[in-house]
């Protein structure tokens, strides 16, 4: 069985480890680790839930604790994510992994006043974990110097993509010194990422995993017919009459967040909003609430539907389908994590059914209808799909199951994972 040991991590590496209460490896892990070490480029094939910062972040607190000390304060690992709260939780792996280390981590992202990231940058740090956009800031008024990278890593890329920054990710790789160890991590492989990973790495190991198996297994999706002026109401019902711990419910527009957020109040549901156009304090407060279980209610647009990690998310509600099938996935991997079990219920209202149709289509199967509550709408009809194979979100084939006949369905059975 591989261990961390046996992938030949450093002493103050395995001891976080342990502390972490990580036993073994993450499928992710084993394959990418031992590459890492031994200097060598990587496209990772991995989302959120499989383990994969651990497996950059392991290698580079690696390398930059057996290999030469720092010279005067220069930075020499990059990790570059398309969101700040990603950001943050990377670095937070990075203070996990590296206490013993005595390596010197920082976060440079915007939303916030750049003067405390400028002093610390001024104190010298081996890893910096920064969004492209504040980093070049800081970089174009010369408190950064890139010029010592040895490591750098292009967390989430194909999301940096849908975020517009590919253009930003460019600029910093070419503020880059060329000898340096790459690694690209995405989700998915779209063809302008394949593009950019053949400019970045070089000989590049490969490293593919299954990520929604694990997580989406322990997920009991449903949909529910609702019209769109019922959401709000189906949603306080859910909330005052379900067994919810804590629940992220999606919006598609910030404004709609915000709008929730105060119908929710009306009807006597605290609920804070995190979206883009929230101030960093906001977002950074309401996700501190959420973590510690003091707010149960996040309501989110897609900005947090990647890579934020809340253990105790036992509902996530897409109050508005999202019209791109991939970030439903995204979503609804925001429950059943950490090996619990996680409910995520969809409202479809009339307009909607073509999301839905595409969701389906994407995960192979149908999502159960649940038509047991009040603002059931028959006015939601989902015409028979035609058999269709699933396309791959990044991981590894399952055989469709054949849908012969309409919407006639009903209760909440479980899904097979998508
Ligand atoms: P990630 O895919 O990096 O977002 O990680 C998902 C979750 O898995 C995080 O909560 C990590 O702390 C956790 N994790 C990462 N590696 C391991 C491991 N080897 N054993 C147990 N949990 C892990």
């Amino acid at each position: 069985m591989t261990t961390f040991a046996s992938l030949g991590l450093a002493e103050p590496l395995l001891r976080a480890l342990a502390r972490c209460g990580y036993e073994t490896p993450t499928p992710v892990q084993a394959l990418a680790i031992p590459p890492l070490l031994e200097g060598r480029d990587l496209l990772g094939c991995a989302q959120t839930g499989t383990g994969k910062t651990a497996a950059f972040a392991l290698p580079v607190l690696h390398r930059l604790f057996t290999e030469t000390p720092r010279r005067n304060g220069a930075i020499r690992a990059l990790v570059l994510t398309p969101t700040r709260e990603l950001a943050a939780q990377v670095e937070q792996n990075f203070q996990s992994y590296g206490t013993g280390t005595r390596l010197a981590h920082t976060v440079v992202t915007g939303g916030v006043n750049p003067r405390r990231q400028i002093e610390v940058l001024r104190n010298g740090v081996d890893v910096l974990v920064a969004c492209p956009g504040r980093l070049l800031d800081l970089h174009g008024q010369g408190h950064v110097d890139l010029s010592h990278i040895e490591q750098f890593v292009l967390d989430e890329a194909d999301r940096m993509l849908d975020m517009g920054f590919v253009h930003d990710v460019r600029k910093v790789m070419a503020r880059l010194p060329s000898q340096r160890q790459n690694v690209l991590v995405s989700a998915t492989l779209p063809k302008p990422i394949v593009k950019l990973a053949h400019e970045l790495l070089t000989d590049p190991v490969e490293v593919s995993v299954s990520p929604e198996a694990p997580t989406t297994d322990a997920i009991d999706q449903r949909v529910m017919f609702v019209e769109k002026s019922d959401k709000r109401r189906l949603l306080s019902d859910i909330i005052k009459t379900g067994d919810i711990d804590q629940a992220i419910v999606f919006t598609r527009t910030k404004h709609g967040a915000n709008r929730l957020v105060k119908q929710l109040d009306q009807a006597g549901i605290e609920a804070r909003a995190i979206h883009g156009n929230k101030s960093q304090n906001a977002r950074t407060r309401a996700l501190e609430a959420f973590r510690s279980g003091e707010l149960s209610i996040l309501v989110a647009t897609d900005v947090v539907s990647r890579g934020i990690d809340v253990e105790g998310v036992s509902h996530v509600v897409n109050f508005d389908l999202p019209n791109d099938p991939e970030s439903y996935v995204h979503r609804i991997g925001r429950t059943g994590r950490a090996g619990r079990t996680g409910t995520t219920i969809a409202f479809c209202d009339p307009s909607e059914v073509e999301y839905l149709q595409n969701i389906e289509r994407l995960l192979g199967a149908p999502v159960p209808v649940d038509r047991d509550h009040a603002w059931h709408s028959d006015n939601v009809v989902v015409p028979a799909a035609k058999p269709s194979r699933p396309k791959n979100p990044g991981r590894s084939r399952r055989p469709s199951r054949r849908r012969s006949r309409g919407r006639r369905r009903s209760g909440a059975s479980k899904p097979s994972a998508p």
